[in-house]
């Protein structure tokens, strides 16, 4: 890398809000310069960024050419204390590109309310990233291919909580083939964060007499964060 390359690779880091650099003394010593590596820190924010930037309009998968229209990569606070895991965008989130913002979406936003937060506290997110055709359930390739992006999320956001929502999310975050009613009313740790499997808004909306659970695991939550 040339001064020029060198000056233009810290302009686009500083670009993407790097808090600071720190150098390898190995730049300092001409054959070791091939093997130095420059650190960079930076803001959740940009690194979200970074990542959403990366994944890009994605044609990692075959979701691609089976008519999403967008690729949703999570909405909400890049430092959230809690964030909310879903399945996959269904229609309106495929159309607006955004997470949970159908009907599924404004039961979750009542949920969040009821513990005293708003949409923008916390960060919802889906394992994968493309809707499904007819929302069928996602893929073993698709799972594989996308379900990195939601580490990296979940690595950068550092939340204390995270709730997932539904049978899917939890199964696949916990590499586990428990029914969810077996899952739920317990507490994993989980890439740092205490993981609370907890019922999808859509099955609350066909089964509205669980509410009473989701109400017990919110409260939990509440405890978690406090
Ligand atoms: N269901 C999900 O699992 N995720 C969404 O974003 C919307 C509905």
């Amino acid at each position: 890398m040339d001064r020029d390359q060198l000056a233009e690779h810290l302009r686009f880091a500083a670009d993407l809000g790097v808090a600071g650099v720190s150098r390898d003394p190995a730049w300092r010593k001409k054959e070791d310069r091939q093997k130095a590596t420059v650190q960079i820190s930076l803001s959740p924010e940009a690194a979200l960024a970074g990542v959403k930037a990366f994944i890009g309009e994605c044609t990692r998968c075959k979701l691609s050419g089976l008519g999403r229209t967008q690729v949703v990569f999570g909405m909400g606070s890049p430092s959230a204390d809690l964030m909310f895991v879903g399945e996959a965008p269904g229609a309106e989130e495929d159309a607006q590109g955004l997470p949970f913002v159908g009907k599924s979406g404004q039961l979750l936003t009542k949920i969040i309310e009821a513990i005293d937060l708003k949409r923008e506290d916390v960060y919802i997110a889906n394992v994968i990233k493309c809707r499904p055709p007819q929302n069928r359930n996602p893929e073993p390739d698709e799972i594989e291919t996308c379900e990195p992006f939601l580490f990296q999320q979940i690595d950068l956001i550092k939340p204390k909580v995270i709730v997932t929502l539904g049978k899917f999310a939890a199964q696949c975050l916990l590499r586990s083939e428990e029914p969810i009613s077996r899952l739920r009313g317990r507490i994993f740790d989980y890439r740092g964060a205490k993981l609370i499997p907890t019922f999808h808004p859509a099955y609350l909306l066909r089964n509205p007499s669980s509410k009473r659970e989701v109400w017990e695991d919110m409260k939990l939550v509440k405890k978690l964060l406090s």
